[in-house]
Parts: C-alpha cells; structure tokens; sequence
C-alpha cells in the first residue's frame, strides 16, 4: 500500500509500471469511496480500464493483502461476479485532537475504526514551544505504545482548536511560532504525510463520513463543549469558506451582555451558550444563595460545566435551569441559520450532547422564535453518538480525503 501512496504522491514517472501503479490505486479509491464491495465488471466500467488489465490489477492487489474476495453479487442469472473489499488491515491513520485541555491520540484502520486510543487529559494548550513539545512528545510515545510499524500508516490527521488555514497546514491560533506551517512541522518529525483542520470542522467531516450526517446533503453540526463550534455542510461538503475560517457560529453578535469575547469583541453568542459560560453563570447564583445538589460533591472554585450537565441529568433544579435557559438562547440563535441556509438537519455533539433529555424541547422552543415555519418544518434535530472520537475520527478523515479514500 505505501508503495501506492508514495506513488500518489509523486506522479512525475511516467513508465507502463507507474501508470499500472496509478491504475491500481484508483481501485482501492474506487472501492474505499463506495464503502462497499465491487466485482471487476463495475470496476472496469468506472475506471474505464479492460477487464483483462482490471483482473491483473485486482489479482495483484489481493496478493498483496490491500484488497479482498468477500462473496459473490447476486444476479438473476449467468455467473455471479466476485466482490472485492478493502482489507481492514491495508493500511493505517493517526487521528490526533488538540484542544485546550485535552489531546487525543487514535490509530484507526481504513474504516476509522480505532486500534488504539489514549487520552492526555493534564495537557493545557497554550501557544508556547513548551506546549507544543508535550503534543509532540505524547504522540510519540502513543506510537511507541501502539507498536504499529510506521509502514502501515499512510498519514496523520491533526483537529487542533482555533483558526486552521486548511488549505496551507497552517494554524493561526496555536502553534504558529516556527515560522512554518504546523503540518509541514510534524510532517518532518513523524516523517509522514500531515494533514490539519479547525477541530469542529474535523468533527461535522467525521459526522457527514460514518455519523448521523452520512445521508444529509445540508446539515449543521454544533459542537458544544467548553466553547461553541459550527460545522456547515452544504451540498454534501463541509465547508471551509473562502480563506478557511468558515463556521464562527460562537462569535455572531447577540448582543445581550457587555462581557468581552476571547476574540476581544463584545456580544458574542459563545459568551451566552458554552460550557464556560455555564460554569461563570452557576457560580454566580450559588454565590447569590440559590442551592445545587453541584456544591455538595464539588467545591464551588473548581466546578466543571461537565458537572453541572451531570447534576442536570440527575435532576438537580438548578443545573435543569440554567442548561434549558442555555438551550433556548442556542435554540433562537440556531432558528437564524435555519433561516439563512435551509439545512435538514442539525446535529447537536459536544459534551452538552449527554444531556440531550434536558436540551431538546427548550432548543426547540428557541428556533420556534426565530425560524421561519417552512424551513424550521424541514429541519430535524438530533444529537452525536460520537462522544470523544468524533474529532479524532474527522481528523483521520483528513487523511482520506486527500489520497481520495473518500468523497
Ligand atoms: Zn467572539
């Protein structure tokens, strides 16, 4: 498989055994894009390759452990064709995720089912070489302890939080001291193709690829954790806007308080609906003298948003309050979209996601106040099953999409 992608990566030869290689590889693509098996018939006609040539190929590339018989295609009559799927062990990706106080390592097969996974949940990102050195530090380690031969992987994809020029493997947020885009930088260390996006926009590709997205062709996914994060689907594509920087759903001006965003604007919608803002908001009442089931397990000083979500879910009268209030402000905001981009379907993921009994009416209600009837009668709501690996998942997308293993 590495000698295909190295191949792909390089198509300057033009010699009968390169235009084989490259014939090659847009089996495995074709096959991999489909997400289910093909006979030679198919591939031929698709390719536009002879079935003789069609048949060497595939015959090769069983042999060489990419691709595999997994049947025959029913068919009313004459023989049943072979069908050829991808070898769940063809090759490998990293899928990594950089957000503000966690990064997460994954090795997934060709279907992003992950192998290996782990956790550094004492990280704290800052745009320091020190910050930087613990990331790069914590991946070696993982590949260390997931003892893959780096033959098997084909790339990494890296989610990280903040502005990503995608386009140029650049973050402008993070990491963006060495005077080199950060995906040519851990390209050269991991010695490995790189491949970087925001990490909502990881997280609504790993949504529109294996999530609940998969058949929506115009969706919206909010990634709602500590901070808020938009991922566009349209027409089938996540969109990354003319320079990247597409889908700051959290910096729209609401214009209800005067706190000043990170961003350094005032009125911005993540400064209402977020796991921050929670936290800020529950201290306050309880310093005020209302009471919470949160004070009597945590004490008030290091109260988590994630807290309160679980004291909601037990039924704590406070935290239901003040999540569903969340959820109505999110609620109006998103009824603004709907109006604006007409999508079937939003996709609400992030932490807050676990609370999806308490969230669901109230978010409802809020797009009820603000979205036009037709459109809002179009659109369903749902929430992420993807937990965690939702942006480790999309960043191993990355990967795929740019060797073509998706479209
Ligand atoms: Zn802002």
């Amino acid at each position: 498989m590495k000698k295909l992608i190295d191949h792909y990566l390089n198509t300057s030869d033009a010699s009968n055994g390169s235009r084989l290689n490259e014939q090659k590889m847009k089996i495995v693509q074709a096959i991999s894009q489909r997400r289910e098996p093909l006979t030679i018939p198919e591939l031929s006609s698709e390719l536009k390759i002879t079935a003789p040539t069609c048949i060497k190929l595939v015959n090769q590339l069983v042999e060489a452990g990419i691709i595999n018989e997994v049947g025959k295609k029913e068919t009313r009559a004459g023989r049943k064709p072979i069908l050829y799927a991808l070898d769940g062990s063809s090759f490998r990706v990293i899928g990594v995720e950089i957000l503000m106080k966690r990064v997460s390592f994954s090795l997934m097969d060709n279907h992003l089912n992950p192998i290996f996974v782990k956790h550094h949940r004492e990280f704290a990102l800052d745009n320091t070489l020190e910050s930087l050195q613990g990331v790069v530090k914590f991946i070696k380690d993982c590949m260390i302890e997931a003892n893959v031969s780096s033959c098997e992987i084909i790339g990494m994809g890296v989610g990280i939080t903040g502005r990503v020029k995608k386009s140029d493997g650049e973050s402008l947020t993070f990491f963006n001291f060495m005077g080199k885009p950060l995906a040519g930088y851990f390209s050269e260390i991991f010695d490995m193709p790189v491949f970087i996006n925001n990490d909502t926009r990881c997280f609504g590709m790993a949504e529109k690829i294996i999530g609940k997205a998969k058949s929506a062709s115009n969706a919206i996914i909010i990634n709602l954790s500590r901070g808020l994060g938009t991922s566009l689907i349209i027409n089938n594509v996540v969109v990354e806007g003319g320079a990247g920087f597409a889908g700051e759903f959290g910096h729209m001006q609401w214009g209800l308080n005067d706190k000043v965003c990170i961003c350094g604007k005032k009125g911005c919608l993540g400064n209402e609906v977020g796991g921050f803002t929670l936290e800020e908001q529950f201290k306050e009442r309880i310093t005020q003298g209302e009471k919470s089931l949160v004070t009597e397990k945590v004490s008030l000083n290091e109260i988590r948003y994630d807290d309160i979500l679980d004291a909601a879910i037990l039924g704590d009268a406070l935290s239901i309050d003040m999540v569903q209030q969340m959820a109505l402000r999110l609620g109006k905001a998103l009824g603004n979209i709907v109006n604006l981009l007409n999508p079937e379907l939003i996709i609400i993921g992030g932490k807050f996601a676990k609370a999806r009994d308490i969230l669901i009416d109230p978010v409802k209600t809020g797009m009820a106040s603000s979205a036009l009837v037709s459109p809002l009668k179009y659109c369903e709501i749902d929430f992420s099953e993807m937990g965690d690996f939702a942006g480790m998942k999309g960043a191993g997308a990355l990967v795929l999409e740019h060797f073509e293993f998706i479209k």
